[in-house]
């Protein structure tokens, strides 16, 4: 017979993810737990009592912790409705450049300052009745504080990125329970707004009350004491002397009278352990995403995902609090952003396969083989007209094209319009920008795209992409083998499973 302790979630919350020090401090658990059992305070997760004392059965910690393989499928369908299904970034409906109008608030957020205008404009306008937001600590500003706001002010204060863990998740549990709030509106990293996605999807009350997601790129959260003993033994500057910290190509820290700037590969093995299996760089389940808008200084990135997003943001728009720009015309910002989500994956998944061998326990969504699969032929799930570029195309007007039409890969033809190999962002923005102009695609071009025929399954598909390394493979006419019918990614077969996930 199962023993009654078996039942209960939170002893595999604390064997699969705090124990192994997955645990990102959200507070998810904490703020979902029925019986109160769970604190997150500090740089801690504990257990207040037994609460096997007070039910028999519980999955809730381990299902809603972003961390666990609960949910992760259907929590992808509060995005998947949107039109486009982009390799690097996920489900959207629009990626644009915007800024606060107000140029205080770029100054103060060292960035286009979108989150704090959209979150003040909102309560303003009673779009919400209060936003989480994480403020930083009086006494050592570069800690944040997760907080509820419900005034501008409270807003206004959390400008800024902090990049140490925020218990925001927390912050979300106390706003319905102590505060009474209905209507909020929650700011958060990718692991923040998948916890919170859980919560919704899972049926939990308090996910009742989640008016908009704003999610914010991540590459990573730093280990606090780590960090900043680090920065004090080596460039000589006490936790309480640091003003703020930003991240550009360098991650930079502000006292009050100097500006020291650390190249982020001396500090990255500071980031915490659950980062480095992390595959979501841009916030991909939140109905807005907004990060930096590299080489543009005062300007952010906006992936719009939801239609709830999409209204909210243009709403703030036409009142004249943020402006925009188009992204097509940088083809500088659309390259970094989605190259450093290419990485962020690529590395998760290798580091996922090391720690799977190790403790027998995956912690990230990975596409694997499904029976889903099997009954789904490639004609179905294959982009059609598929775009291709010619082999002679510069680099430089490659990475144009890419940002125009949002994409990240291409067949590439011969003067017959033949398919003779593949390009991806990748390999192209490995190509020093100098010599852009005059290397051309045919000198890059990854040889023999890997190839299927119409009736071959999703299954077939799954199987030739793990066995080339390939993320994408080429559906090509049985009768005539030069001709292009179509193009299967790894996002196809994604969205495949999302859609075959029980709703
Ligand atoms: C840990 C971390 C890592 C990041 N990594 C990248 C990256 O690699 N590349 C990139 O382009 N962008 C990254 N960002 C996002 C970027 O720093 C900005 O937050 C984003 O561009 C929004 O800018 P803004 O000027 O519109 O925000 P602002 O108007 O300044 O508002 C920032 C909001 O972020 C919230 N916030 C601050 N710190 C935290 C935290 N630790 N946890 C949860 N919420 C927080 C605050 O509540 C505030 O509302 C990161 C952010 C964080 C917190
Ligand atoms: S009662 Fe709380 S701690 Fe116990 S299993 Fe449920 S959610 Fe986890
Ligand atoms: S839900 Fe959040 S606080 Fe709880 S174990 Fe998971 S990451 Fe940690
Ligand atoms: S990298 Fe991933 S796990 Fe780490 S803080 Fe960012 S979103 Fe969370």
């Amino acid at each position: 017979m199962q023993s009654k302790d078996a039942l209960i979630a939170y002893n595999v919350l604390n064997k699969k993810i705090v124990s192994n020090g997955f645990c990102t401090l959200c507070g998810a658990c904490e703020a979902a737990c029925p019986t109160s059992a769970i604190s997150v305070e500090g740089e801690k997760n504990r257990r207040l009592h037994d609460c096997s004392e007070d039910l028999d059965l519980c999955p809730i910690c381990y299902e809603v912790c972003p961390h666990s393989e609960a949910l992760q499928l259907r929590v992808q369908k509060s995005v998947s409705d949107a039109p486009v299904k982009n390799e690097a970034l996920g489900y959207y409906r629009k990626i644009v450049l915007a800024q606060a109008t107000d140029p205080k608030l770029r100054e103060l957020s060292h960035g286009g300052g979108v989150v704090t205008s959209l979150l003040t404009y909102g309560v303003e306008k009673k779009l919400f009745d209060s936003a989480i937001v994480s403020k930083a600590e009086p006494e050592n500003p570069a800690k944040p504080r997760a907080s509820v706001a419900t005034v501008q002010d409270d807003i206004l204060s959390a400008v800024g990125s902090k990049f140490f863990p925020s218990p925001v998740a927390k912050a979300y549990g106390r706003a319905v329970y102590g505060y009474g709030k209905t209507r909020i509106a929650f700011v958060g990293v990718p692991c923040h707004v998948m916890a919170l996605r859980k919560i919704e999807t899972w049926g939990h009350k308090i996910g009742d009350s989640l008016a908009i997601t704003i999610g914010l790129f991540c590459f990573g959260t730093f280990s606090m004491a780590p960090l900043l003993k680090y920065i004090e033994d080596n460039y000589h500057v006490k936790p309480s002397e640091i003003k703020h910290m930003r991240l550009s190509s360098k991650f930079i820290v502000q006292t009050e009278k100097d500006v020291i700037r650390i190249p982020v590969s001396e500090v990255e093995n500071i980031i915490m352990p659950s980062c480095r299996t992390c595959t979501d760089f841009t916030s991909e389940l939140a109905d807005i995403s907004i990060g930096g808008a590299y080489p543009l200084d005062d300007w952010s990135t906006v992936i719009i995902r939801t239609k709830a997003g999409e209204k909210f943001f243009y709403d703030a728009v036409e009142n004249g609090v943020i402006n925009t720009w188009v992204i097509e015309q940088e083809p500088e910002v659309y390259e970094r952003v989605a190259r450093a989500a290419i990485q962020k994956r690529t590395a998760a998944i290798k580091e996922a396969k090391k720690i799977e061998e190790k403790i027998g326990y995956l912690p990230i969504l990975m596409l694997h083989e499904s029976d889903a699969f099997a009954h789904v032929k490639a004609a179905d799930i294959m982009t059609q007209k598929v775009k291709t570029v010619p082999a002679n195309l510069p680099i430089s007007e490659l990475l144009q094209l890419m940002a125009q039409q949002h994409h990240i890969g291409y067949p590439v033809v011969n003067e017959n319009g033949q398919p003779i190999g593949i390009v991806t962002l990748e390999e192209a923005s490995l190509v020093e920008k100098e010599k852009r102009d005059t290397t051309l695609v045919s000198q890059i071009i990854r040889r023999k795209p890997v190839s299927v025929k119409p009736d071959d399954t999703a299954l077939d598909i799954y199987r030739k992409m793990s066995e080339f390394e390939t993320g994408r493979v080429l559906v090509l006419d049985e009768a005539d083998s030069t001709q292009i019918l179509g193009m299967v990614t790894k996002s196809d077969l994604m969205h495949t499973l999302i859609e075959n996930s029980e709703s």
